[in-house]
């Protein structure tokens, strides 16, 4: 038995045996025709790819890679210049080859791919003996492939991902000239303390721009490529320099300098901007001088440009904050600004000053202001969003961005324009200041604390008065609630407004909203009483468009605005208004601008928690809040605070300017008045005044004065209404309608 098993088994093995040659055999013809698969698949994809479609883009690169974006200003002369850098942690800034001095081109090559004019994308010399050192180490690669690892952004180190490095750098090599590709190069190497590209580094580091740099500062600028911490000349002048010399060597090796250039290179003292000898570039050429950055803190203007541009990227172009963020802070954008610096100027130094502001030294807590001033057709000339100095940016900006409640500032938009608008009132008609019953107790008080006079007076002197009774009789008895809030924010696009809270009288006639409005909003509604009836959105730059202006993202250099309310309202409010800084019992006489007709309006709310001043000339119109961030009562002050701030810029803001009158069209007219009857003046109306009427809606004739006054009524206000002709007069008494309206 054992035998036969022997001989079995023997049997197997020799079975075994042939199957295991048989199995080998196999298994290395597999292998080997795996391996020639597998090869010539890899040359077939590498052939194939290299003589394939462009693979990376370079123009399409340039115009989407991160960039710095500008924000340019214009000087007086309407001269474009460069106003603040936008950037992030990447400062990059596009410069072409001829830009760049060719002993920056030249430390490079000599320093990181020697061989990089004459080779196909890959130095396979230098590539081949570097693998067999270190298959996967970072040197060896030539400056295409530098570049292709910094635009994939890809730097895992595998086989995989050196074998598409070079794909894609032998490609590049192909599609592009060597130029472009070194452009390129020096555009996107990151060169330390968040300098992308050569541009910002040259900046930096020298104070200097490319064009400028000499050998030795090339050689140093080069050697930072390697390991930018490592080599960075502000964090170890020593080991920089070290490798400095090293560049040298390389450069005189290579016959991009003679020995006695580069003699003079190795022995040349580096200054460097953060030397004591470091002395900044006083040259006039202004494309070349490095903006000097850090200087301060960004004004409110750039600090406004950069929410609007949050703003309008995510809405209009859908995009999430983060890529807002890319989109601002590295999209290489120009954003042209709509600033008036001078104005601007004259702005922030009442402000910073705290100019006219009350003595608050050694107070903790102290008051505070905005304002924001813009033309008629939308352009935002300045802004400011705190008193006193600016200790960072993006800071709170309360013009735009805090709400307060408006006070009587409100009434033009909720009230007086509406009901001109609607036909209900006109320039005199008759309206009784008295408080009414709402909610079982009678409301409003005017300010001072009564119920009013319980006389009629005309709507010009309501206004200018700033009575409270009389928009709150028009609007809760005549306007009604919800055309009133209508008008408020569908017609003077006031967003802050409360849909749950605000249509309601106190919010509609006094401003004590729920929120409240922001100067920003504030000045773009007033804007239509001062021309012609428009609303324009506030904007605050004319362009913003990508590095090389190929694509235009927002454009406000021709506005459109909307006729909100007619040219005859808005002009007869311009009127109207007027009368706060002219009429002798108007609450703005005090701050009248210097040489220009100005209307206003003056805003103050309970307990004397906000201040606010609107007002405009034939060239600007401006709203100035003043208070407290947290509700408090504002004392230590006289007068109008807001006001006071409103003359104090405006009257340096005018200074110069030509004398001009706000434009009037045909449609309005001048007529004199019976002060009695509120009616146009007839030859015996015996006290009379002058206010403006649109054309269309002319009040009737007074026929109730007989030519001799009454030996009682002295007033030129009369007392009752009973006696004024039916249809001329808003005696609201009861909240009835009255005839004709
Ligand atoms: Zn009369």
């Amino acid at each position: 038995m054992e035998k036969k098993t022997n001989h079995k088994n023997n049997n197997t093995n020799q079975k075994v045996k042939l199957n295991y040659k048989k199995v080998l055999l196999c298994v290395a013809c597999v292998f080997v025709l795996t391996a020639v698969i597998t090869c010539g698949y890899v040359i077939s994809y590498m052939l194939s790819f290299t003589y394939g479609d462009v693979a990376i883009d370079l123009d399409d690169y340039q115009a989407n890679q991160s960039q710095t974006s500008i924000i340019y200003g214009y000087d007086e002369n309407g001269q474009i210049f460069e106003m603040q850098r936008l950037h992030g942690n990447e400062n990059r800034i596009y410069v072409s080859l001829e830009e760049i001095s060719p002993n920056i081109q030249n430390a490079f090559i000599a320093l990181e791919d020697a061989r990089f004019p004459k080779h196909k994308g890959v130095d396979w010399i230098r590539f081949i003996a570097v693998f067999v050192k270190d298959q996967l180490s970072t040197g060896g690669s030539s400056i295409t492939q530098q570049l292709v690892k910094n635009l994939t952004d890809e730097r895992d180190a595998t086989f995989v991902r050196k074998f598409k490095e070079i794909c894609y750098a032998l490609n590049l090599e192909r599609n592009f000239e060597k130029d472009e590709i070194l452009e390129a190069y020096l555009n996107t190497l990151y060169l330390g303390e968040g300098c992308y590209g050569v541009k910002t580094a040259c900046e930096v580091y020298f104070g200097k721009d490319p064009s400028e740099l000499n050998v030795a500062e090339a050689a140093c600028i080069a050697s930072i490529t390697k390991a930018p911490y490592t080599f960075n000349p502000f964090v170890d002048p020593a080991e920089n320099k070290k490798r400095q010399e090293r560049c040298l060597d390389a450069m005189l090796e290579e016959g991009y300098i003679n020995k006695a250039e580069y003699d003079e290179a190795v022995a040349y003292e580096l200054i460097f901007t953060n030397s004591d000898k470091y002395v900044p570039d006083t040259s006039d050429d202004e494309e070349k001088k490095p903006v000097q950055e850090d200087e301060g803190y960004w004004s409110f203007y750039v600090d406004y440009i950069v929410d609007c541009l949050y703003d309008q990227f995510m809405t209009q172009y859908d995009m999430t904050e983060r890529q807002a963020t890319q989109k601002i802070y590295y999209g290489g954008l120009k954003i042209y600004a709509a600033v008036d610096l001078r104005v601007q100027e004259i702005l922030e130094n009442v402000y910073e000053n705290r100019k006219t502001f009350p003595n608050e030294a050694g107070k903790e807590v102290k008051v505070q202001s905005a304002m924001t001033i813009m033309d008629y057709s939308g352009r935002v000339i300045a802004i400011c969003g705190q008193a006193g100095e600016k200790t960072e940016n993006r800071s709170l900006n309360r013009a735009s961005d805090s709400p307060r409640q408006p006070g009587s500032s409100i009434k033009p938009l909720t009230a007086y324009a509406p009901a001109i608008e609607e036909g209900i009132i006109n320039w005199s008609s008759l309206i009784l200041d008295k408080a009414f019953a709402y909610q079982g107790k009678q409301w409003p008080k005017n300010y001072g604390g009564s119920y009013g006079s319980g006389r009629s007076v005309t709507v010009q002197n309501a206004l200018a008065r700033s009575l409270n009774t009389v928009p709150g009789r028009l609007i809760y008895h005549e306007l009604g609630l919800n055309k009133s809030y209508r008008y408020l924010t569908e017609k003077f696009k006031i967003s802050t407004a409360s849909p749950e809270n605000d249509p309601a009288p106190a919010p509609l006639a006094t401003g004590s909203m729920h929120r409240g409005i922001t100067t920003l909003e504030m000045t773009a509604a007033y804007a239509a009483f001062g021309n012609g009836g428009k609303y324009y959105k506030p904007y605050c730059y004319y362009r913003v468009t990508n590095f090389d202006g190929s694509t235009v993202y927002f454009d406000n250099t021709a506005p459109e605005g909307e006729q909100i309310i007619s040219r005859e309202t808005s002009e007869i409010m311009c009127e109207l208004l007027q009368t706060v800084t002219t009429a002798s019992e108007g609450t703005g006489t005090a701050y009248k601008v210097k040489g220009f007709p100005t209307m206003a309006k003056t805003g103050t709310t309970t307990d004397n928690y906000d201040r606010w001043f609107v007002g405009g000339t034939p060239y600007y119109v401006a709203a100035v809040w003043y208070g407290y961030d947290l509700n408090k009562s504002i004392t230590n002050t006289s007068g109008n605070p807001a006001g006071k701030i409103f003359k104090a810029v405006m009257d340096d803001a005018h200074s110069g300017l030509a004398t001009k009158d706000f434009e009037k069209s045909k449609l309005v007219t001048e007529k004199k008045y019976c002060t009695r009857t509120g009616l146009l003046a007839s030859e015996k109306c015996y006290s009379t005044a002058t206010g403006w009427y649109s054309l269309k809606k002319l009040p009737a004739t007074c026929t109730s004065c007989t030519g001799a006054p009454p030996e009682s009524a002295t007033d030129k206000v009369q007392q009752e209404t009973t006696t004024a002709a039916p249809g001329s007069v808003l005696d609201l008494i009861g909240g009835g309608l009255l005839p004709g309206n």
